[in-house]
């Protein structure tokens, strides 16, 4: 079959099977297979960690990030990864839109508390963009936008091609994004800004952006990212 007869109308981001009624974004059955960061989750970094009576985990124990802190949604498994996979060969419309309304809802009181005056998806280099035509984090940054009524605003930009992360370790990660993004000249920076990506693996994505952001006068930033692994303390 197809794609994209699967693909119509709505589909299902677990199982693939058309979902109805109109307007619902998955199955019942699908949603109790969801695996969501639970507490007790890091409070800066916002990944699931094993001690009941730690408040951060290890990494942000040791004090590696210039972020203020962020949320992830979901805990990362084949499903969601897999869901994730097909927004990026696909830019699956109703998977983002589904993953904008559930980071709404569960980050609803961090997103009070940090009130983000705008949306900045973490940005992807330009040939990357051309090759795919469109950047996933942007899907997910206009749809979590649309819900809950803060503008999205492009304010960095990938000035190189990196690595891909994969199989890179904190450090190399750290090394491979150094000076690959900037902040796009604007005549005022935001106070509080809200990054968006798809999966938070070691925070180095996210850090280098906020650092670029607060160099740039931003004064807080927060993220959302659609998935984490553990914490791997
Ligand atoms: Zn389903
Ligand atoms: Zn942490």
């Amino acid at each position: 079959m197809h794609r994209l007869d699967i693909l119509f109308p709505a589909c299902c981001p677990i199982c693939l099977k058309p979902v109805h009624p109109k307007g619902s974004f998955i199955h019942e059955a699908c949603r109790r297979k969801l695996k969501f960061v639970e507490s007790p989750f890091c409070m800066k970094c916002g990944r699931g960690i094993a001690d009941e009576g730690a408040a951060l985990c290890s990494s942000c124990k040791k004090g590696d990030f210039v972020f203020d802190s962020g949320r992830c949604t979901f805990a990362y498994h084949s499903d969601i990864g897999n869901a994730i996979k097909w927004v990026k060969d696909e830019g699956t419309r109703e998977f983002i839109d589904f993953f904008g309304d559930t980071a709404a809802k569960r980050h609803e009181t961090f997103l009070k508390a940090v009130k983000p005056e705008i949306i900045v998806p973490v940005p992807l280099s330009e040939s990357r963009l051309r090759a795919r035509g469109f950047n996933q984090s942007e899907l997910f940054a206009e749809s979590l936008a649309g819900v809950l009524g803060i503008p999205v605003g492009k304010l960095l930009k990938k000035v190189r091609n990196t690595r891909d992360q994969k199989g890179l370790n904190r450090r190399e990660r750290t090394r491979n994004l150094a000076g690959a993004f900037e902040a796009v000249s604007c005549k005022e920076m935001p106070e509080r800004v809200l990054l968006t990506d798809d999966i938070y693996t070691t925070g180095s994505t996210v850090n280098a952006c906020a650092a670029v952001l607060k160099a740039a006068g931003v004064k807080e930033v927060y993220f959302i990212c659609i998935a984490a692994g553990t914490a791997d303390d």
